[in-house]
């Protein structure tokens, strides 16, 4: 996959005109070209063939190579294909010609000019036209002769040809005029959300303060390598994604997570490129290349986001292509019937006709519904919402069912030992003390990687049991969403989950409901449990308030943990519906019946899930969400990321995606009515040309206007 920037790609149809010119060249496996973004991404074999097809489609629009983590200082490089102020002299220009004529022809001034006089005015006309539509009219053509009709140049230019020929001079000078600013709004609206997404680049420096020959020396972040340390001085933005190795202070995140609060950071916190550090001085060392920050990621997935592109764009695409020659068929039937069959004025209905043409031109569709998405995901990007394009928008917005994994998503994740409890009183013969039932669970986990096996040890070294006999322990198995067996001294120890025990067949006590049970057995009798605790989220219970509020009914916990442990936790949730004692395979099975449902019932189905071993049911939901941008695996599978751990970013989501659909769809109902009223007021000879340029400019100001809302 290659990136390209375009630079001067000025109108939303040059660029589907383009993305299809490409798909048609051979050896194009994929392309997509995004005008919210003025970028194209393609994968193909010959590059060199696809650049030279973009000049030819496009002559204005030149390309540049995107290398993946580097150039994205793009800054502001696109004022080539629309210099503002050349067109601002150009436009200040027009107006003053126009006015001047104007003037001749109201005070009679042209008389005293003699046999010149009845020129003086049209001629100032036609340049005040030239200097203001000379571009359109030269687009039209050259659109032309690349065959390609009709589009939105073309009306305007048929248009105002058709003013000048029954002699309507001024009319033809305010569609231009008018035309021009409206141009001129709009590319200042799509510049303002293009720069907003940009600027979450901006916010990571340049240069990093390394330590090399035992100096901190101030280098371009790009030459850090991965385990270099650097130092951030208090009011510093942070350069490189890294762990604290010393110093302290709070840290904001807001730029990247959209947290409010700044966090403290200690020794062996990380750190996100792009963030403030507000008040300490921190060393810490590098964990990844400037390259791939969390920064650049988001930039990077909101990039690719608008590449994936939502039907709602999609059929304005193809509504634009068929809907022109429509409108141009109709014009010319108007314009010619009405004086052929009834013998009606010819000046007169072509007026209309032309009046027609000038009002049907759908820019305010065009522009506005890529840009509300694009407004969309980056203004979801700046709450650390990522959103992977805008189809993922649109199941979001249709979500009815979310399901949560219990551990580390709605739970802190973080597993503590509450309580060691023995099979029978230290009386009893042959009894297991707490002590050294968690000695021996100590040992028996000391190889797993599971979060309870890391708690279990933990717990063991705090009470002054770990002597390093764990290493002597040889590992037997370890039984995914079970626990493990292991062998210690010639004895046989299980350690695991009710399943465990009834598969080794061992009578035990039943789990308990304050926590994760974890059973140990040595040689096959049972010696006490390990009870161990994991603390829901403080969001938690508001995440699912709010996505009740939202309508969403049906929330479902999946875990493989066991019923008793899990109920407590989802009962204090508000969660009805839990699926316990899941195994991994299980949770997918569970996930396709739900989603299966939730699709008869007409809604999209999300997961949420911390990422840690639930890749496939991130991928199968219809919007896989993943928590905290950690785990690699699941930003790739994942289909919404966000950069906090906090549950209620989801219902979040939601909201955003509903409110830009909403704007979307305000947009393509407002601009089509507004259209629709017009044509009819055109065909019926009551609107005036440039009112009709006037609501045409209105429309889409207006549209792109509410476009830029769903940034907000
Ligand atoms: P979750 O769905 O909560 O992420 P897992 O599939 O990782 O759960 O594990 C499910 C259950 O299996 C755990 O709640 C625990 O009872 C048991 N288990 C898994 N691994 C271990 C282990 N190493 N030691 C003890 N118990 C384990
Ligand atoms: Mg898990």
């Amino acid at each position: 996959m290659t990136t390209y920037r375009l630079k001067g790609l000025d109108c939303p149809v040059c660029a589907g005109e383009i993305e299809e010119g490409i798909k048609k060249l051979e050896g194009v496996s994929s392309v997509s070209v995004d005008f919210g973004t003025l970028s194209m991404k393609v994968e193909a074999l010959d590059l060199a063939a696809v650049e030279a097809a973009v000049a030819r489609i496009e002559p204005g629009v030149s390309v540049e190579r995107q290398d993946r983590g580097h150039g994205h200082d793009h800054g502001h490089d696109h004022g080539e294909g629309f210099n503002l102020r050349r067109e601002l002299a150009l436009f200040g220009a027009a107006v003053l010609l126009a006015a001047a004529a104007f003037a001749l022809e109201a005070t009679g001034a042209a008389q005293g000019l003699g046999r010149f006089g009845a020129w003086a005015a049209p001629l100032l006309f036609l340049a005040a036209y030239a200097l203001a539509g000379w571009n359109v009219v030269a687009g039209a053509f050259r659109n032309i002769l690349r065959g390609k009709v009709f589009d939105e140049l073309f009306l305007m230019t048929i248009a105002t040809f058709g003013a000048f020929a029954i002699g309507q001079f001024e009319e033809a000078v305010g569609v231009m005029v008018f035309y021009k600013i409206g141009e001129m709004l709009q590319e200042r609206a799509a510049e303002k959300s293009r720069d907003s997404v940009r600027s979450l680049l901006e916010l990571r420096p340049d240069t990093a303060r390394l330590r090399r020959g035992g100096e901190w020396i101030l280098v371009p972040a790009e030459e850090a390598a991965i385990g270099e340390e650097y130092l951030v001085l208090p009011g510093e933005r942070i350069p490189l994604d890294g762990s604290v190795v010393a110093g302290e202070g709070l840290v904001d995140t807001q730029a990247l997570t959209g947290e409010p609060t700044p966090r403290r950071a200690a020794p062996g916190a990380e750190l996100l490129a792009g963030t403030l550090a507000v008040d300490g001085a921190l060393t810490a060392r590098a964990i990844r290349p400037a390259g791939e920050s969390a920064a650049a990621r988001i930039v990077e997935l909101v990039e690719n986001a608008s590449h994936a592109k939502a039907k709602t764009e999609r059929f304005v695409t193809r509504f634009a292509r068929v809907y022109t020659p429509i409108v141009v068929v109709l014009a010319a039937l108007i314009a010619f019937l009405p004086p052929l069959l009834f013998g009606r004025s010819l000046a007169d209905w072509a007026y209309r006709a032309l009046v027609m043409l000038v009002i049907s031109c759908p820019c305010a569709l065009v522009v506005s519904v890529p840009l509300g998405y694009f407004g969309g995901i980056g203004g979801a990007a700046r709450r650390g919402i990522l959103v992977k394009g805008a189809t993922v928008l649109d199941a979001l917005a249709e979500a009815k069912t979310v399901v949560f994994d219990k551990t580390g998503t709605l739970t802190k994740g973080v597993f503590k030992v509450l309580a060691v409890v023995p099979a029978a009183p230290p009386s009893a013969p042959g009894a297991f003390t707490e002590d050294g039932i968690l000695k021996l669970a100590a040992a028996a986990e000391s190889r797993s990687r599971h979060p309870i096996a890391a708690s279990i040890r933990e717990a063991a070294r705090a009470r002054g049991l770990s002597d390093g006999t764990e290493d002597e322990a040889s590992l037997v198995r370890e039984l995914p969403g079970h626990g493990v067996v292991a062998e210690i001294g010639g004895r046989r120890i299980v350690a695991g989950n009710d399943r465990l025990l009834h598969l080794e067949n061992i009578p035990h006590a039943s789990c308990a409901a304050e926590g994760t049970t974890v059973n140990v057995a040595v040689d096959g009798v049972y010696a006490g449990r390990v009870v161990i605790g994991d603390e829901p989220k403080a969001d938690a219970a508001d995440a699912l308030r709010n996505l009740g509020r939202l309508g969403v009914r049906r929330a479902v916990m999946l875990t493989g943990d066991e019923a008793c442990a899990a109920a407590p936790v989802a009962a204090a949730l508000g969660i009805a519906e839990v699926h316990a004692g899941l195994l991994p395979g299980d949770k997918l099975e569970r996930l396709e019946s739900i989603i299966a449902e939730t699709r008869a019932a007409g809604g999209s189905t999300l997961f949420v899930g911390d990422g840690v071993n639930d890749a496939p049911v991130l991928a199968r939901a219809d919007v896989g969400v993943a928590m905290g941008a950690g785990a690699d695996a699941a930003v790739e599978c994942a289909d919404l990321v966000l950069m906090t751990d906090e549950p209620s970013r989801v219902a979040e989501a939601i909201e955003r995606a509903r409110r830009t659909r909403r704007i979307v769809r305000e947009n393509i109902v407002f601009s089509l009515a507004i259209k629709a009223g017009f044509l009819a007021l055109g065909a019926l000879g009551v609107a005036v040309m440039w009112e009709a340029v006037i609501a045409d400019v209105g429309v889409a100001l207006l549209a792109t206007l509410n476009a830029t809302r769903a940034m907000k």
